[in-house]
C-alpha cells in the first residue's frame, strides 16, 4: 500500500505541448481516486508519469515519502491496468496471471497459490486453463486485473478499464471494481469519462481540463458544490442547464421567469448596486411538471412555460427538452469552458434546457408544458470568470 504524492508535478512534450501543469494531489494510503476530464486532459500522461511510463518535466513525484521521478516502473512497485488488457493471446488464464510472478523469480507453490486466490476474487477460477481468445470482454478485463492483484503491489493505476465493455457489463464489472478495491484496499488511481465511475467508484474526484486540477473532492461535494462552470457542466450527466440571467435588487431575471433569491444567496443581492449579469446554473432533477406538484410545494420555486421538443421516456423518469430564446452572451473563453463540458448546449445560443420529470407527467412532445424549478436549489456563476458564487 502506499501514499503517492504529486508536488507540481509538469509535463511537457518535446513538441512543446503542455499535457499536465504543476499538478498538486496527496493520495492517502488505501484511498482510491478517480481521474475526470475531456479528452485530451491530461488524465493519462498524469498516469503514465507516476507509473513510470513517462518522465516528469518538473515537480516532485513521492511514494511513500521517497522521491520516485527517476526510479524505473519495477522499483515503483505499481501496477497498471489498461482499456486493451494487455494480455498475450498464446497464455492460457492461469499463465496470464503468473507472467509477473514468474518474472520475479517467485517459487512456483506460491505461484500457484496467488493466482488461484486472485482467480477466486475474480470469479475466474473455472477459466483459469481458457485462452483469452475464449473469454468475454469482462472475463478479459478480470484477467488483466488479475495480473495487476497477484503481484501485491504498491498501487494499482487503471486507464479507462472498463471502455471496451458493453452498457451492461460495464455495470457489473463497475461494481466487482468497487468491491475488490475495497476488499484488498490497494491506493488506486482510476482514470475515467465515465459519469456513473466517476460519481460511484471513488473516494474522490479529480476534474482535469487542458492539464490544470480545477477541483479535488468526493463525488457529491463536487455535484453538488462546483467550483466553477467547468465542474457544474461536467460533473452530472444529463449536465447542469445554464441560462443567462440578471440580477437586480434581489431578483433573477431570465427567460425562465423573474424569481426571488433564496435567502442563501441574499448577500450577492446586498453585494450588487447595479444590475449583474451572471449564468443561473438548474440541475435536470431539480425541475418538475407543474401539474404534480402540491401547491405548497410550487411557492417553494418558479414556474414557466416552454414548448418540450423531445421528450425521453427513460421507464422511472422522463427527460424533457425545451427550447428557450436567450440572449446571445458574448464572454471571452465562455463559450469555451461550456463547451469543453459537453454540456447540452452553450448559454445564450438558444439554449436547450433539459428537464427530468417524474414518470407520472403527461407532458408531450409539442406541448407547452408548465413547468416548475427549484430555486433554492440554483447555483450562480460569473460569466467571466466563470467562478461559483453561491
Ligand atoms: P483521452 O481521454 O482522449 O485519452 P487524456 O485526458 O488521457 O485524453 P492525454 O493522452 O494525457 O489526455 O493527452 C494530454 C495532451 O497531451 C493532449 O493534448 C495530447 O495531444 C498531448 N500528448 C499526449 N502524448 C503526447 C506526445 N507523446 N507528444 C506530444 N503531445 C502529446
Amino acid at each position: 500500500m502506499a501514499e503517492i504524492v504529486l508536488d507540481k508535478v509538469t509535463k511537457r512534450f518535446p513538441d512543446g505541448a503542455l499535457a499536465v501543469s504543476e499538478m498538486d494531489l496527496h493520495i492517502k494510503d488505501g484511498e482510491f481516486v478517480i481521474l475526470v476530464g475531456p479528452s485530451g486532459c491530461g488524465k493519462s500522461t498524469a498516469l503514465n508519469m507516476i507509473a513510470g511510463l513517462e518522465d516528469i518535466t518538473s515537480g516532485e513525484l513521492r511514494i511513500d515519502g521517497e522521491r520516485a521521478n527517476e526510479k524505473t516502473p519495477k522499483d515503483r512497485d505499481i501496477a497498471m491496468v489498461f482499456q486493451s488488457y494487455a494480455l498475450y493471446p498464446h497464455m492460457s488464464v492461469r499463465e496470464n496471471m503468473a507472467f509477473p510472478l514468474r518474472l520475479a523469480k517467485m517459487d512456483e507453490a506460491t505461484v500457484k497459490q496467488k493466482v488461484e486466490e486472485a482467480a477466486r476474487i475474480l470469479h475466474l477460477t473455472q477459466h483459469l486453463d481458457r485462452k483469452p481468445s475464449n473469454l468475454s470482454g469482462g472475463q478479459r478485463q478480470r484477467v488483466a486485473m488479475g495480473r495487476a492483484i497477484v503481484r501485491n503491489p504498491k498501487a494499482f493505476l487503471m486507464d479507462e478499464p472498463l471502455s471496451n465493455l458493453d452498457a451492461k457489463l460495464r455495470g457489473q464489472m463497475r461494481t466487482s471494481v468497487s468491491r475488490l478495491q475495497r476488499k484488498l484496499g490497494t491506493t488506486t488511481i482510476y482514470v475515467t469519462h465515465d459519469q456513473v465511475e466517476a460519481m460511484t467508484l471513488g473516494d474522490r474526484v479529480v476534474v482535469l481540463r487542458s492539464g490544470v486540477v480545477q477541483q479535488v473532492g468526493s463525488p457529491q461535494f463536487l455535484y453538488d458544490h462546483p467550483i466553477n462552470l467547468f465542474v457544474a457542466g461536467f460533473i452530472g450527466s444529463p449536465s447542469m442547464n445554464f441560462v443567462p440571467a440578471t440580477l437586480e435588487n434581489g431578483t433573477l431575471n431570465s427567460v425562465l421567469g423573474a424569481v426571488e433569491l433564496p435567502d442563501r444567496l441574499r448577500r450577492l443581492a446586498e453585494q450588487a448596486n447595479a444590475p449583474r449579469e451572471v449564468i443561473m446554473g438548474v440541475r435536470p432533477e431539480h425541475f418538475e411538471d407543474v401539474s404534480l406538484l402540491e401547491e405548497g410545494h410550487r411557492r417553494g420555486g418558479a414556474t414557466f412555460t416552454a414548448t418540450v421538443d423531445v421528450l425521453e421516456s427513460m421507464g422511472s423518469e422522463k427527460y424533457a427538452y425545451f427550447t428557450v430564446d436567450t440572449e446571445p452572451v458574448t464572454t471571452a473563453g465562455l463559450t469555451e469552458l461550456v463547451a469543453d463540458t459537453g454540456a447540452a448546449d452553450v448559454p445564450g445560443q438558444g439554449s436547450t434546457v433539459v428537464a427530468r420529470l417524474s414518470a407520472a407527467s403527461e407532458a408531450r412532445e409539442g406541448d407547452q408544458a408548465q413547468v416548475w424549478f427549484d430555486v433554492d436549489k440554483i447555483q450562480l456563476f460569473d460569466p467571466t470568470s466563470g467562478k461559483n458564487l453561491t
